[in-house]
């Protein structure tokens, strides 16, 4: 295996302790970086304007909250973490200013800086943290004494100290228990564009639709339909997650098994594939991250409407009404609903 991983016994929060670090963001990710960091004994101040919400939040939490700007100007290292459609606005305005030669700029995704949204003045080092998966888990497995899995970048590939940087700060947020791997900028924005796009968030939620309708629309009850199509994704996911595709496989029954080599191609077919192909040629070229900025810059209406008319599907509706009236396993709630 090619790739470099890092653990524990390879990098440590040493560097880092030794930087006052400004979080730019208390939202998902943001809680998260700034109570690991301040875990291991780093100096954190999070930046945000004092009106919003989540400032609240993190003074409740005991931190020192500054404006953007001050915090930036304060800090050695800045980690924005504000969503990726309003970073560009909020970097220019109030974080670039104060940004001067010497400090290190820092993010949690890659899609300003590889898509080059935001200019980086001269003198400072840019890299990437980016935890794989949300927030509220990389704060969990911190607080049990383990941790999630992160991605290292550096802007410019012989950049060193950012790189000695990156490190650092993964081990504090409890990267190194997991595991941290080192990548590039280009490789992590649009592999994690097109993962959540054609398989985790895209490609599986309308997988789950297309099969409850299906059934539905054959006269199936919408109660099954659920069970079948939504429910038990998480069992199979469970199974993929802990020993890969053949164990889920081994697990199953014989018939599940032999449906999924005659089924599973006839459904994710070539035609799948292709077209697989084309959103991730509009994530290479940039249109993509273009689209998204304009529908966001354009008061976002697509995505409102399409947000209030896809909870309506009645797969929520029925699954609303069984969760309420069914025993399931306990899971982890990783959801904050409050996170502005
Ligand atoms: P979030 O939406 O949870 O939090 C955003 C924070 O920004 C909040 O403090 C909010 O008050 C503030 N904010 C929102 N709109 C603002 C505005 N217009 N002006 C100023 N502040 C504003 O964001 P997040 O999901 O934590 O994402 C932060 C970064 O982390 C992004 O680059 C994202 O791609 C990356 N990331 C997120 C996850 C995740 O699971 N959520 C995982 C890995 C990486
Ligand atoms: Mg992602």
């Amino acid at each position: 295996m090619s790739l470099k991983i890092y653990h524990d016994n390879d990098i440590s929060p040493k560097l880092i302790q030794s930087k006052k670090v400004a979080v730019i963001g208390y939202g998902s990710q943001g809680h998260a970086h700034a109570q690991n960091l301040r875990d291991s004994g780093v100096d954190v101040v999070v930046g945000l304007n004092p009106e919003r919400s989540s400032a609240r939040k993190a003074e409740q939490a005991g931190f020192k909250v500054l404006a953007p700007q001050e915090a930036t100007a304060w800090a050695d290292v800045v980690m924005v973490l504000l969503p990726d459609e309003v970073m560009a606005s909020v970097f220019e305005k109030d974080i670039r200013p104060a940004l001067t030669a010497g400090k290190a700029l820092a993010v949690a995704h890659g899609f300003n800086i590889h898509f080059e949204k935001v200019s980086i003045p001269e003198g400072v080092g840019v890299f990437m943290v980016a935890p794989k998966g949300p927030g509220h888990t990389v704060r969990r497995q911190f607080e049990l004494g383990s941790g999630v899995p992160c991605l290292v970048a550096v802007k410019e590939a012989d950049d060193d100290s950012s790189l000695a940087l990156a490190l650092s700060y993964a081990a504090a947020i409890g990267g190194g228990r997991a595991g941290v791997l080192q990548t590039s900028f280009k490789e992590e924005t649009e592999t994690d564009l097109f993962g959540e796009q054609a398989v985790l968030c895209g490609g599986l939620s309308h997988l789950i639709k297309a099969g409850y309708e299906t059934l539905v629309e054959a006269g199936y009850s919408p109660e099954m339909a659920y069970f079948e199509c939504l429910h038990e994704v998480k069992l199979i996911t469970d199974l993929i997650f802990e020993g890969g595709i053949a164990n889920m496989r081994y697990s199953v029954s014989n018939t599940a098994e032999y449906g999924d080599y005659v089924s599973g191609p006839r459904v994710i077919d070539d035609g799948v594939k292709a077209r697989m192909k084309e959103v991730l040629s509009d994530i290479q070229s940039g249109k993509f991250a273009q689209d998204w900025l304009n529908e966001y810059q354009n008061g976002a209406q697509y995505f409102e409407s399409k947000r209030a008319s896809e909870a309506k599907h009645p797969i929520e509706t029925v699954g609303a009404e069984l969760r309420a009236r069914i025993q399931f396993p306990k899971s982890e709630r990783l959801v904050d609903q409050s996170k502005n």
